[in-house]
């Protein structure tokens, strides 16, 4: 038996966005939180090393001011733990 898709949806709603600016001295980030009425919640940031998605994260401050983070990255738990241990 194949499964076969009927029809698409695509929508276009409203959603809730927010951008929170973080600073530790020189560096700086801006984290948009995006709230999705279709879920009814918040949706997930991704990792910036690895890319997975999740609700826990942890700055790490380095790297170039110049870069487009500005000096500060989203680590997820594994990333921002193998960080840790360098
Ligand atoms: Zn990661």
């Amino acid at each position: 038996m194949v499964l076969r898709p009927l029809a698409a949806i695509r929508l276009s709603m409203p959603v809730v966005l927010n951008a929170d600016l973080f600073q530790w001295r020189t560096a700086e980030r801006v984290m948009p939180v995006i709230w999705n009425p279709l879920l009814q919640s918040c949706e997930e940031l991704a990792c910036d090393a690895c890319g997975a998605g999740g609700f826990e994260f942890s700055l790490e401050v380095g790297g170039r001011e110049e870069a487009p983070d500005r000096g500060m990255s989203l680590r997820c738990g594994d990333c921002g733990a193998t960080a840790d241990t360098r």
